[in-house]
């Protein structure tokens, strides 16, 4: 339980998170009939403000999401959404990086995993949040033994709860085999993602990611870079079916992700990546990302919402502009 955050916005009001509770009958619970989102606030201390990273672009997936799963009896719009979520992090004023997570649930109690005749609430909390994963140079991975959720079994670009138990399988047998991390495949053995992340290769000087119909989520970090990474340095982006031993001879990799953010991988199923390192592109990636994700590139400030309204202090706008 958030100590720092106070709030959650539950049944249609902002309530002490302690009270934002659900029965233990309710249908999300019992079959995870939810979906959600995971939206990242970057803290810029110079700037004073908080910046929420594409938050329409998380809520414009949450609908497609609740679409899938028959949540779109929900009424509330896209920026109502957006409204919210920022009301909701001014009340809890956190001052560190924030992770804000809206979820869209079937709230019906009864028994049988129908989505027809089932009410839907939706429910935000935030919580303290900074980086996903620690320490340099970077991740060591394997090609998981599960196979990716199949579109036809439980849709991957849906972010829907239940798909996350696959998630959790892949996950935990990678870090309890001693990884950081794990490539996930898809059925018919072509590389799709990352446990919740997605993923890069780097090859003669070309980005080349997996295609959205390879199980994948369709993440928001992963467009936000195919933009900017052209715009920026010329790197364009190949998006097509990748084999499971491209892998083992890709100049670079690396994952990206709300969470993650971007992550090099340096080892994948024991055969090094990059020479142990970051690798150069990489390296130029990730640093711009993070500068932009706290409001240093005015170019992208159009991808942030800040919470607080204090985000064009002057000081901040010079300093955006001399970076852009
Ligand atoms: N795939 C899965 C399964 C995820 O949970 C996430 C995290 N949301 C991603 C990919 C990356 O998506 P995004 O960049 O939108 O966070």
């Amino acid at each position: 339980m958030s100590k720092t955050h106070k709030y959650a916005f539950f049944e249609g009001n902002f309530v002490p998170l302690e009270n934002a509770k659900i029965s233990i009958m309710n249908h999300s619970f019992m079959y995870g009939t939810a979906v959600f989102e995971g939206i990242r606030g970057y803290w810029n201390e110079a700037h004073g403000e908080m910046y929420l990273f594409r938050l329409k672009e998380h809520f414009l997936r949450m609908k497609d999401s609740m679409k899938i799963m028959h949540l779109d009896d929900l009424k509330y719009s896209v920026d109502e959404l957006c409204k919210i979520s920022v009301e909701l992090v001014k009340k809890n004023e956190p001052k560190t990086d924030t992770y804000v997570r809206p979820a869209a649930y079937k709230t019906g109690q009864r028994v049988g995993p129908s989505l027809e005749d089932n009410p839907s609430d939706m429910c935000i909390f935030t919580v303290p949040f900074g980086d996903y994963f620690h320490g340099a140079p970077g991740l060591k991975v394997q090609v998981s033994a599960w196979r990716r959720v199949e579109d036809n079994a439980i849709p991957a670009r849906g972010k829907i709860v239940g798909a996350y138990a696959n998630t959790a399988l892949a996950k935990t047998d990678a870090i309890l085999a001693g990884f950081d991390e794990c490539v996930v495949l898809s059925e018919n053995g072509h590389v799709s993602e990352g446990s919740a992340m997605n993923i890069f290769m780097v090859k003669n000087g070309k980005l080349i990611t997996t295609p959205i119909t390879e199980n994948i989520l369709e993440g928001i970090t992963r467009s936000s870079i195919m933009e900017f990474a052209q715009a920026e340095f010329g790197y364009e982006t190949i998006s097509r079916t990748i084999d499971r031993s491209e892998l083992y001879t890709a100049d670079e990799l690396f994952f990206c992700g709300t969470g993650a953010q971007i992550a090099p991988i340096i080892e994948i199923d024991k055969r090094e990546v990059s020479g142990g390192q970051c690798g150069e592109m990489t390296g130029k990636i990730r640093e711009f990302y993070t500068q932009m994700c706290r409001g240093e590139h005015k170019k992208y400030m159009h991808w942030l919402t800040p919470v607080y309204g204090t985000g064009e202090k002057s000081g901040a706008k010079e300093k955006a502009t001399a970076k852009s």
